[in-house]
């Protein structure tokens, strides 16, 4: 279902107002959460609009433990039902039996089968059913989502558009949000992360280091720091 967005909602609304418009212009949203920080500030705001709110979460099989914490908690606090998907375990199979399990320190190549495997594949059959989905991406989160705009077609999954209240946001607006409206969030940030993904590929980050830089910090310097969710080689 393609639906255009106001100016007002292209251009910069509120993250609220954006969250409005896409209740109001979708039969069936579902807000996709990695249950990072930004994650939490979506939840938290779509449940202040309306009560039976759609989260789905991909399990990868890989995650840390904090995570599938995070997954009971905000469940817990919203009231709301979380979607765990799945890889599917042919593909899974298929490819740890070729590869190893951890063949994602192998190559990027490798790395990327893997994330594609977990990731993009399990997302676009969840996605099925939906009209729209919401993710935290924002632009001052890395070069690839510099141009990321707030509501536009998705052009991986061409019967839905994709939106991303928070593109405008910077990280103190996104933890501003989270003291004032007490809105749980990930504990491996007080451990020094920047962003989160899953256990093996992601690590705390150094004073100074971009906030993506805990991502594959293995892969050489230039390697995009994307799993295909979010970037397939061309502007976001
Ligand atoms: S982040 Fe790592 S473990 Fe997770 S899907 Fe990608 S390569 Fe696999």
């Amino acid at each position: 279902m393609s639906v255009t967005a106001p100016d007002g909602v292209a251009t910069g609304a509120a993250p609220e107002a954006v969250l409005r418009w896409a209740y109001e212009s979708f039969p069936r949203v579902v807000i996709v959460a990695s249950f990072q920080a930004e994650s939490s500030v979506l939840i938290d705001m779509a449940s202040r609009i309306r009560p039976d709110v759609n989260v789905l979460t991909l399990d990868t099989g890989r995650l840390p433990q904090e995570t599938y914490d995070m997954i009971d908690r905000v469940r817990d606090r919203y009231a709301i039902d979380v979607e765990v998907v799945s890889p599917d375990a042919g593909d899974l199979a298929e490819m740890v039996g070729g590869h190893g399990v951890n063949l994602f320190y192998r190559s990027p190549d490798l790395r990327r089968l893997c994330c594609d495997i977990r990731k993009s594949r399990p997302l676009a059959r969840a996605l099925h059913g939906y009209d729209a989905w919401v993710t935290g991406l924002r632009r001052q989160q890395a070069a690839t989502r510099a141009q990321t705009p707030v509501a536009a077609p998705d052009r991986e999954h061409p019967s839905l558009t994709k939106i991303a209240p928070l593109a405008a946001w910077s990280k103190d607006e996104v933890w501003a949000y989270i003291r004032e409206h007490d809105v749980p969030f990930h504990p491996l940030y007080e451990r020094g992360y920047t962003s989160i993904g899953c256990e093996p590929c992601t690590r705390a980050t150094r004073a100074g280091e971009d906030e993506r830089a805990g991502r594959w910090w293995w892969e050489q310097e230039g390697e995009v720091k994307e799993c295909g969710l979010h970037w397939t080689g061309g502007a976001s």
